[in-house]
């Protein structure tokens, strides 16, 4: 409707200052024809009447807000009715029908019913009642004259304004739909407009979101980095996919390394696992890998200088592919354990050794004797044991007190280790008393190694300040299952037999009984 307004008073100002120079022009040419009175009072009325539209035209344009378009389209009905009416005055001269004034008469009602047609389609009723009353007149007026010329000129007149009206009902339809279509158009491109809008405003709250949230990630790799680098870790980042493998300083460090001498590939870290360690660590990684769980495990890699460093590596899968599961991305750290190693090693061997002479403690001895025997009963193999006691003991610390003692102690496990196997084991039972088990080894066997080791330690000479030590020991020998099927009865046949060799007079092998 509005957009009908617009097209209706959009013609005014052209179309109203032509209909006064076009009244102009007829009063010029009909001025000594006419009763110049009466055109003078026709021409002013014309010009009254166009000059409205204008003025109606300016009112539009500066306060458009001032009605509703309804209004103005009313207000410009009637002055266009009015304009029309002022037309069809024109008529009042029909008095004389002079040849050129009936044709001054056609051509102007041509002319105002096509002008009208071209500045009012857009709006029946102002078309409509802007040619209504030219038309009338001049019908009526012609209707004063005789002749045929006359009646054939009005049944023309008559149906080309019907043809005309049914023309401009067409041309107002299509222009309607035109302004419908265009409507309608116009409002796509403003919903897309602002669909883009709302787009772009999306776009940028997500930019916006997702730069502060970089920015928050930034600071906590940062923190974590310091994190790492605080609790003096090594840290690796592995793409799966291409094998590169990237490292922190601190890594270098732990392997005595520098960024040369590394090929930022997985090989990196595979190549330097001691051979040892290899298959196991290589085979875990690749079952959590499969089960997507983190890991931590200790193995040994080796340093620029040659020695192997304890460490601690922990991982996991930090980024999958989604369609084939395959990790993307691994990331994890290597803690240098050596030092907590050593340590372990040391109170494990402190728990299981004798601490004066380094061999098996006596907790190890029962585990061991345990262990062997049932081997040996479940594979039907020979194990013997000695119980060896050394000979007047006391008398050697008494005499050369107890320093001297215990490096007569060390001095018989040296020989002591000296004559059995690296299969045997050789245990402190107690004080000055040994256990030894001999795995694979039948009684008489071992009988005859007992008497060997007895021998030895018989000829053996321990220099001590000013004087050199002799000693000797008496020797229990029991075997598995003849004497005993348990550790404490064949350590106790062993005692028995060693009490025997005590009181055979000392310096003897005793079997069990
Ligand atoms: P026998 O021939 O009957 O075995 O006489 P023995 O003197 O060896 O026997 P006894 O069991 O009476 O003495 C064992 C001695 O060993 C007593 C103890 O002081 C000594 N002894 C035990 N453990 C140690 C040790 O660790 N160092 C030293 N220096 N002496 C020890
Ligand atoms: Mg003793
Ligand atoms: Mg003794």
């Amino acid at each position: 409707m509005s957009e009908q307004v617009d097209t209706l008073f959009m013609q005014a100002p052209v179309s109203n200052i032509t209909a006064i120079l076009i009244g102009l022009l007829y009063f010029t040419a009909l001025k000594n024809y006419l009763d110049p009175v009466l055109l003078s009072y026709w021409i002013l009325f014309l010009s009254a009447t166009a000059l409205h539209r204008i003025w109606l035209w300016w009112e539009y344009k500066n306060k458009p807000d001032v009605c509703e378009t309804s209004t103005w389209l009313k207000k410009y009905t009637l002055s266009s009715t009015l304009i029309g009416v002022a037309w069809s005055a024109i008529y009042i001269f029909a008095g004389s029908p002079e040849t050129l004034v009936i044709g001054a008469f056609i051509v102007l009602y041509f002319g105002v019913t096509v002008a009208a047609f071209s500045i009012l389609a857009i709006y029946l009723p102002a078309y409509f009642l802007y040619t209504i009353p030219a038309t009338i007149a001049f019908l009526f007026t012609l209707n004063g004259f005789s002749g045929q010329a006359y009646t054939a000129l009005q049944i023309a007149i008559a149906i080309f304004y019907i043809m005309m009206g049914l023309f401009v009902v067409n041309t107002n339809r299509n222009l309607l739909e035109t302004i419908t279509l265009r409507n309608k158009n116009q409002n796509l491109v403003d919903e897309l407009t602002r669909e883009v809008h709302l787009r772009d405003n999306l776009v940028t709250k997500k930019t916006e979101m997702l730069v502060s949230l970089n920015d928050a990630l930034f600071q906590s790799e940062n923190q974590l980095r310091n994190v790492i680098n605080a609790a003096n870790l090594g840290y690796w980042d592995w793409d799966y996919r291409s094998g590169r493998h990237e490292v922190n300083e601190r890594w270098l460090d732990m392997l005595g390394l520098n960024r040369t001498d590394i090929k930022n590939d997985v090989s990196d870290w595979s190549n330097f696992i001691h051979p040892d360690d290899h298959e196991r660590v290589l085979e875990l990684v690749g079952e959590h890998i499969k089960n997507r769980t983190a890991y931590t495990t200790d193995f040994r890699m080796k340093h620029k200088d040659g020695h192997w460093v304890w460490i601690q590596g922990s991982g996991a899968v930090v980024e999958y592919c989604e369609a084939t599961s395959d990790p993307i991305r691994l990331c994890g750290t290597h803690e240098d354990i050596s030092i907590r190693k050593e340590l372990e090693h040391k109170l494990e061997f402190q728990a299981t050794h004798d601490e004066l002479t380094g061999l098996l403690n006596r907790v190890e001895l029962w585990k061991q004797l345990d262990s062997e025997i049932r081997r040996a009963e479940r594979y039907k193999h020979d194990l013997s044991i000695f119980l060896i006691d050394i000979d007047h003991f006391k008398s050697i610390n008494d005499q050369f007190g107890h320093k001297v003692g215990d490096k007569v102690l060390q001095k018989f496990t040296k020989v002591l280790l000296s004559q059995v196997r690296i299969t045997d084991y050789a245990t402190r039972y107690g004080g000055e008393e040994f256990v030894v088990i001999l795995p694979e080894t039948g009684h008489d066997h071992a009988l005859e190694l007992a008497d060997r080791l007895r021998s030895v330690v018989d000829l053996m000479k321990i220099p001590v300040e000013s004087a050199v030590i002799s000693t000797s020991v008496s020797i229990g020998v029991s075997s598995f299952p003849g004497h005993g099927e348990t550790s404490a009865s064949l350590l106790d046949a062993a005692d028995k037999a060693m009490y025997q060799a005590k009181e055979a007079g000392r310096n003897l092998v005793q079997s069990a009984i």
